[in-house]
């Protein structure tokens, strides 16, 4: 098997260690580390990471992984299991989406070692996790005070990659172009298929959310063998749509915003999704859905100027089908999970 080296320190198979990657000093001197868990079977198998927190201010992520450390099956891994659940570490401690220097980590990949700020950190991530793997999965949430419905943005051009995103089962794929300066570029240049997990909204926890990101990855990590395949099977199968476009439906007045669509509401053209008032009620204004579609976000505060963001809505073939679809997702995150038994003896 491959030695893994992150940090300078050797990981051999059979371990399981926490890593404090050296990042900078803070203008204190203050050592700022970036925590990494690596569990690493003894039997070879795919190297998977999942991030989180690229952005510092979307934190249903690390929840995300923290749960999934605690699940049990885990004790039967196959391959290397490589979590960093605090990308930006300088953004998660401000609260923020950005780095100090005010760039956009998730547009600075694959970065340089003499870049910007954004730039060394993304090389950092690129030359300690992404050339160390074989897939990846990347935790996000809507920006703040915007909701996101579980969804992946994903590159279907690659068939693995849609494999794969099939197999983590959030109902609403957007198939989404690669970004320039995203990881998901940076990974796919390096012929690694990586997914982009979106769900609830910044600085929040969404309990929904969290459940749809854990059995997503679990579920991958089932497909890849990287876990035994589940003795129950799923209770409701849910085959997952794919968005041809999607287009945020903007404020047409300034105002206090009430809406009547939830996240995951099927709309048609001309319906009435929100008004938008004046503090006094009277000059009251309808904020209609130009087409037919889901909504996939929306903006969770009611305080709105001309031009804001409301609801983001993502086109489909088929749109009934996929509001039934997430109907039916919801039930089975709200139930309680019962596959967590073993009666196989762990290996590691
Ligand atoms: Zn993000």
């Amino acid at each position: 098997m491959k030695t893994l080296v992150i940090g300078g320190k050797s990981i051999p198979p059979g371990s399981s260690v926490s890593i404090d990657l050296p990042v900078a000093l803070l203008h204190t001197h203050t050592p700022l580390t970036m925590p990494i868990h690596v569990r690493r079977s003894r039997r070879d198998g795919p190297t998977l990471f999942i991030s989180a927190a690229i952005h510092g201010d979307e934190l249903n992520g690390v929840e995300i992984i923290r749960r999934l450390h605690q699940e049990k099956s885990l004790s039967r891994l196959r391959g290397t299991l490589i979590t960093i659940p605090i990308v930006n570490v300088y953004g998660v401690i401000e609260h923020s989406r950005y780095l100090p220097d005010r760039r956009d980590l998730n547009r600075s990949f694959p970065g340089s070692e003499r870049g910007s700020l954004a730039g060394r950190l993304a090389n950092l991530f690129m030359k300690e996790i992404v050339s160390n793997c074989t897939h990846g999965i990347d935790l996000h949430t809507g920006a703040i005070h915007r909701s996101n419905l579980p969804q992946l943005r994903v590159n279907l051009d690659d068939p693995e990659t849609e494999h794969l995103a099939r197999a983590f089962g959030t109902p609403v794929i957007i198939n989404s172009d690669l970004r320039d300066g995203s990881l998901r570029q940076a990974a796919s240049e390096h012929g690694i298929p990586m997914l982009l997990f979106e769900s609830g909204e910044a600085l929040r926890f969404d309990e929904m959310s969290i459940r749809a990101g854990v059995k997503g990855i679990i579920s991958v990590m089932r497909t890849l063998q990287m876990l035994p395949k589940s003795r129950y099977r799923a209770k409701t199968e849910i085959e997952p749509l794919i968005a041809r476009s999607s287009a945020w439906i903007r404020a047409p007045e300034s105002g206090i915003f009430r809406t009547f669509s939830a996240l995951g509401s099927r709309v048609t053209r001309g319906d009435v999704l929100g008004m938008i008032d004046s503090p006094f009620g009277d000059s009251e204004v309808e904020v209609v859905a130009p087409s037919a579609g889901l909504v996939i976000g929306k903006t969770s505060l009611p305080l709105i100027n001309e031009g804001d963001a409301l609801f983001h809505i993502a086109k489909f073939q088929a749109v009934k089908t996929v509001a039934d679809n997430v109907e039916a997702y919801n039930e089975t995150l709200a139930e309680i999970d019962e596959e967590d038994e073993i009666e196989e003896p762990p290996i590691i």
